[in-house]
C-alpha cells in the first residue's frame, strides 16, 4: 500500500509539472520514470564533451502564463536565455539541470518502467518491469509519449488509447561531434535546402565543456528514412553532411555519439490539453495532447493537475 494517493508516470516536463502543481497544493505524489534520470526529451547525457542536450536544445515562451512561469524559474540559476534567439530559453548549464531542479525532492522511482495497469474498487495498480506492483492509487496521471501511452492504456482504457493512436510521432536522429581544438569556421544554425541536416547547434568550450560541441539534428525526412540505421552509419552520414558545409577540410573530431528519438515530436491535430476518465481517476497529459512542444507539455501537465485539485474540492 502506498501513502500517497496520486501516481504520475513519466518525469518529462508534463509529468514534472503535474507533480509540482499537485505537491504545491498539498497532494503528495509518487512519480515513476523508466530512465535513470529525469527530463525525457529534455534529457542531457554525460560525455567527455561535457553534458550534451540530447533532445530540445532550447524552448520558447510566448504565451502569457508560460512567460510568467519562465520569469519565475529565471530567479534560479538553472535557466538562462538562449544566446541565439529572443524568447528562447535553455536549462543551465544543460537541459536536465532544469528538470532535475523542478522535480526537486518529489518522490520519484527511477529506472521503473510501468508495463501494465490495473484498476479495481481500490484504485489504480502499476505493474513494473520487475513484476513489482505499486499502489493502489486513487488518481493516476499518465504523462508519456503517445505511442507508449497507447500501449499502456490499450487494455484498461481503450477509448483514451484511441486518442493516442491518432498521433504520428516524428523520429529524430541527433549526432554530437566534439572538437578539442575549436573549428576555425562556424555554420548556419539552419542550413538552407539541406536534405540531411535540419539544425546545427554549437556549444562553445567552457568550464563545463572541455570540447567545442556541434549538435547536429537530422531533417525529418532523413530521420524517417534512416530510422533503423546503425548509430555508426548515422554518425558518419551527418558528419559528411557537415563536412560538405565546411569551407576547408573538416578536422577529425575527438569525440562523437548518435542518439535516436523514436518518438521525437508530434501532437493531436486538434489539441485537447489533456484527456480524462474522471470517474476512474485517470488523467492523460503530455506535449502530444497540446501543442507538441515544451510549452504544450507544461500546459498539459498543469491542466491535468488542476482538474485533479478541482475534483478533490467537490
Ligand atoms: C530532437 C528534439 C528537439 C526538440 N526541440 C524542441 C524545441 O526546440 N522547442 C520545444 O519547445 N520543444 C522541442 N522538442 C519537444 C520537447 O522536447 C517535448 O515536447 C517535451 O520535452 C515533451 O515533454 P513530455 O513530458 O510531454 O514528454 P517526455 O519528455 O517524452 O517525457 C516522458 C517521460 O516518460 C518516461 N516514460 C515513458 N514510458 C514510460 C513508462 N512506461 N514507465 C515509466 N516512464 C515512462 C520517459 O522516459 C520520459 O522521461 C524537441 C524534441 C526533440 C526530440
Amino acid at each position: 500500500m502506498s501513502s500517497s494517493k496520486i501516481a504520475i508516470i513519466g518525469a518529462g516536463m508534463a509529468g514534472i509539472t503535474a507533480a509540482r502543481t499537485l505537491t504545491a497544493a498539498g497532494y503528495p505524489v509518487q512519480v515513476f520514470e523508466k530512465s535513470r534520470g529525469s527530463g525525457g526529451r529534455l534529457a542531457s547525457k554525460r560525455s567527455d564533451m561535457g553534458r550534451v542536450n540530447l533532445g530540445a536544445q532550447s524552448f520558447s515562451a510566448h504565451e502569457h502564463e508560460f512567460t510568467l512561469q519562465v520569469q519565475n524559474w529565471l530567479h534560479s540559476d538553472w535557466l538562462e536565455p538562449s544566446v541565439s534567439q529572443p524568447h528562447e530559453w535553455k536549462g543551465s548549464p544543460y537541459m536536465s539541470a532544469l528538470t532535475r531542479n523542478l522535480l526537486g525532492n518529489i518522490t520519484t522511482h527511477f529506472a521503473c518502467e510501468i508495463r501494465s495497469l490495473s484498476h479495481d474498487d481500490n484504485g489504480w495498480s502499476l505493474h513494473d518491469q520487475h513484476q513489482q506492483i505499486h499502489g493502489p492509487f486513487e488518481q493516476l496521471v499518465v504523462a508519456i509519449p503517445a505511442p507508449q501511452a497507447q500501449a499502456l492504456l490499450r487494455d484498461c482504457a481503450p477509448d483514451l488509447a484511441e486518442h493516442a493512436a491518432q498521433v504520428q510521432m516524428q523520429p529524430v536522429w541527433m549526432v554530437a561531434l566534439g572538437f578539442k581544438e575549436p573549428l576555425a569556421h562556424a555554420f548556419e544554425q539552419t542550413p538552407n535546402d539541406n536534405k540531411v541536416l535540419a539544425h546545427i547547434i554549437e556549444t562553445p568550450q567552457d568550464a563545463d565543456h572541455p570540447m567545442q560541441t556541434w549538435m547536429l539534428r537530422a531533417s525529418d525526412a532523413w530521420s524517417e528514412q534512416h530510422l533503423e540505421d546503425d548509430k555508426e552509419q548515422v554518425l558518419l552520414a551527418l558528419r559528411d553532411a557537415l563536412s560538405a558545409l565546411y569551407p576547408a577540410q573538416l578536422p577529425e573530431h575527438d569525440s562523437a555519439f548518435a542518439h535516436r528519438w523514436r518518438y521525437g515530436l508530434g501532437a493531436l491535430s486538434h489539441p485537447v490539453g489533456h484527456l480524462t476518465d474522471v470517474p476512474r481517476g485517470l488523467y492523460i497529459a503530455g506535449d502530444w495532447c497540446s501543442t507538441g512542444d515544451v510549452y504544450g507539455a507544461w500546459r498539459s501537465g498543469q491542466q491535468a493537475a488542476q482538474q485533479i485539485i478541482e475534483q478533490a474540492a467537490h
